[in-house]
């Protein structure tokens, strides 16, 4: 076994390497950037090398820095995580060159699978059925169209080295294909330097469902079953879970022999992720092999007990499989969250800047769940532009899939992120989705529950009940602590006024608070919009976290303090909540209320980025869906459309500018 490894990566997936390497007791080299002198992997690891600017081509993406950095500390293997250099056939050669190991696969595997074309062709060959299409190079746009007109609408074009979501467009009929290829091609071009680009049919009602494999290098290899990975933004997965609630067991047999199949026929070792679409009648088709550990490789290891990152560790260094195929077992049920520094309310935008506070919820066995959280920032810690803007994977195991999606929802609710935007009230909001719940998924299921993007939902009035009492406890705990710093004459005994109306955003709702104290924990009985309620919780003032019982409710919310009010958030409904005396309720009825500004005569830029081009002039009558604008950020082209018939009033941007979120672009008639 190796004394010592260096891991060439960063962020949560280097410190995960890390905890099991030690766990080992193998020894750890971390490797970092100038944005990442503080960071948490660099304070994990036994020690670490400092490999240059923040720009990971600079730095993570340099194999000579890292094969510099192994010879220096004396690391005899390297772990790559995923993205970065993890897929480079090339570097796993310069490290043999140098007597290395690479944990992974053996540059041969890499260079087969890393190809979306190149795999597909070898998949072929190994009899694994792949998506029906055109298994080659396009090369214009009348070639495409050509191609999609004989492949039938609709269909998928894809960059060949694509990956992350990038470089991928469909075209429901003819019209959208030339415009498509020329996306995927010049996304492709901008983002992998390589512009191949071919052309598949778009499975409909499509699921995205994908096996674990494991293999030595003495030719064992085995699958750990399959991780759903169905619920997507733009082809990007948002969560994953293990097993899938779609696949029958003889499903599963398949795809596990297929995939085991492809990955022998590559002289694959280590772990290795084989891809599949699956359509609405359980056929699946093979989309890609990642040669990597897999973000969402947790799951499985909840569900199986595995620690992948162990075994991809033992392969490297020569061991033989222990496990065998029948000594694989899915037990219970996993799911996991990717928690993202973007800006949920406004598509999804990225957000940078300080976490101000990271309290994120316990990890560890409580009954029968287990909560996971995998990540590489603590409070204080800075979510840059340089990387990708993942928090952290929080992840729940329950005996059942409705078990692990409570614990999953109740974790969401606890998880404390200040400083940056953050997707938490959009993944707790998912966890309450009922076709979630249901499990009846496809790929298309947030594009198709959230058309205009996530929003936070009104309450309903059970709901509304829930973020009053939160609300109001707060404050009367707030109040009667402020009444006893101040050393006032107590204005009161600690017994609570009675009735009070509270203002969640525009509604009101009553509430009347039997005879009580506000005391800690906190024990009423209420009535709420008329609904009588015992509220109970062990809240002290300052606390974000809220958690109590309201009815027969266990309830964890979090609460802000904002101007005038609190903010309150819980299971994605946020709300800014005031408690007001009767009289004050019926004096904040009158005030005037402030009218936002009219934007519906203009295109607002959605995101900061750069206009790549403006496909219309002033004066022009545009049609509803028509291309107005293309604007990049974050290495995507994304067509801005007209939401309705107009006509162009004025231009505002030009080719080349880059604009701030909410810029004018131009306005309309
Ligand atoms: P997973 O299935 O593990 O989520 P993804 O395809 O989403 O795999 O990629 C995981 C990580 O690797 C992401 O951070 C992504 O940006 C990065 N990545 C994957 N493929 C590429 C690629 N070809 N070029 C650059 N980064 C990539
Ligand atoms: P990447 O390398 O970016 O991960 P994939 O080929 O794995 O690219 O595709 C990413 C996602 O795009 C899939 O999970 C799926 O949601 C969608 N997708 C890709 N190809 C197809 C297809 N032919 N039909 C339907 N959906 C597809
Ligand atoms: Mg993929």
């Amino acid at each position: 076994m190796f004394k010592k490894i260096l891991i060439a990566n960063r962020g949560e997936i280097a410190c995960r390497v890390i905890k099991t390497a030690r766990r080992m007791g193998i020894a750890t080299v971390a490797v970092y950037s100038d944005a990442d002198r503080d960071a948490l992997h660099v304070e994990m690891a036994d020690e670490a090398v400092h490999i240059g600017p923040a720009a990971a081509s600079e730095s993570y993406l340099v194999g000579d820095k890292i094969i510099d950095a192994c010879k220096q500390t004396g690391a005899q293997a390297v772990h790559p995580g995923y993205g970065f250099l993890s897929e480079r056939a090339s570097f796993c050669e310069a490290l043999e060159a140098e007597g290395i190991v690479f944990i992974g696969p053996k540059p041969k595997a890499i260079r087969a699978m890393g190809d979306k074309i190149e795999s597909k062709k070898f998949a072929n060959d190994a009899d694994v059925s792949t998506v029906p299409g055109f298994i080659g190079v396009i090369e214009d746009g009348d070639h495409a169209e050509a191609i999609s007109d004989e492949i039938g609408y609709p269909v998928m074009i894809k960059a060949s080295a694509g990956g992350g979501g990038k470089g991928m467009r469909i075209a429901h009929s003819r019209s959208e294909v030339r415009e498509g290829f020329d996306r995927a091609r010049s996304e492709a071009r901008n983002s992998f330097g390589d512009e191949r680009v071919f052309i598949e049919k778009f499975i409909v009602e499509p699921r995205h469902i994908e096996i674990q494999v494991l293999a030595d290098a003495h030719g064992n290899c085995i699958h750990l079953g399959e991780r759903e990975c169905s619920i997507q933004r733009r082809n990007q997965k948002v969560i994953e879970e293990a097993p899938s609630p779609f696949l029958d067991e003889k499903t599963r047999q398949a795809m596990g022999a297929q995939a085991v199949a492809l990955a022998q026929a590559v002289d694959y070792q280590s772990a290795g992720t084989v891809e599949f679409i699956v359509d609405s009648e359980k056929n699946f088709y093979f989309l890609e092999m990642n040669t990597r550990l897999q973000v969402e490789h947790p799951v499985t290891e909840l569900v199986t007990g595995i620690d992948l990152v162990e075994q991809m560790i033992r392969v490297a260094a020569g061991e033989r499989l222990a496990l065998k195929q029948d000594d694989v077992r899915m037990t219970g049920w996993a799911v996991e969250s990717r928690l993202y520094a973007e800006d949920p309310y406004r598509n999804f935008l990225p957000s940078i800047g300080r976490l101000t506070r990271y309290r994120p919820v316990p990890e560890g066995r409580q009954g029968e769940v287990i909560v996971r959280n995998d990540t590489g920032v603590f409070e204080g810690a800075e979510i840059s532009m340089f990387y990708d803007p993942m928090i952290a994977k929080l992840c729940t195991f329950a005996p059942t899939r409705a078990g692990a999606i409570e614990a999953m929802g109740e974790a969401l609710d606890g998880f404390v992120v200040d400083g940056i935007e953050h997707n938490i009230p959009f993944l707790a909001s998912l966890m309450r989705h009922p076709r979630w719940r249901d499990g009846r998924l496809t790929t298309g299921f947030i594009a198709e529950e959230y058309p205009d993007g996530f929003a936070s939902q009104r309450p309903g009035p059970e709901e509304q009940a829930v973020l009053a009492a939160v609300a109001l406890t707060a404050e009367l705990l707030r109040k009667d602590r402020l009444d006893r710093f101040s050393d006032r004459l107590a204005p009161h005994e600690g017994a609570l006024r009675r009735d009070w109306i509270v203002r969640l955003d525009d509604d009101y709702v009553e509430v009347s608070v039997d005879d009580g104290m506000a005391s800690i924990p906190f024990e009423a009985d209420m009535s709420i919009d008329g609904k009588r309620l015992t509220v109970t919780t062990d809240f002290r003032p300052g606390d974000a976290v809220w958690r109590g019982r309201i009815g027969n409710l266990a309830v964890t919310a979090q609460t802000r303090p904002v101007v005038n009010g609190l903010r309150v958030d819980w299971q994605g409904f946020s709300t800014v909540a005031r408690a007001l005396t009767p009289r004050l309720a019926e004096l904040d009825r009158l005030m005037p209320v402030k009218v936002p500004p009219d934007t519906s005569k203009m295109l607002l830029c959605p995101m900061p980025g750069l206009v790549v081009s403006i496909a219309v002039a002033e004066g022009q009558a545009v049609k509803a869906g028509e291309t107005l604008a293309v604007v990049e950020a974050m290495k995507m082209e994304n067509v801005l459309r007209a939401e309705r018939d107009a006509t162009v009033a004025s231009i505002k941007a030009e080719p080349g500018e880059s604009l701030s979120v909410d810029a004018v672009i131009m306005e309309f008639e």
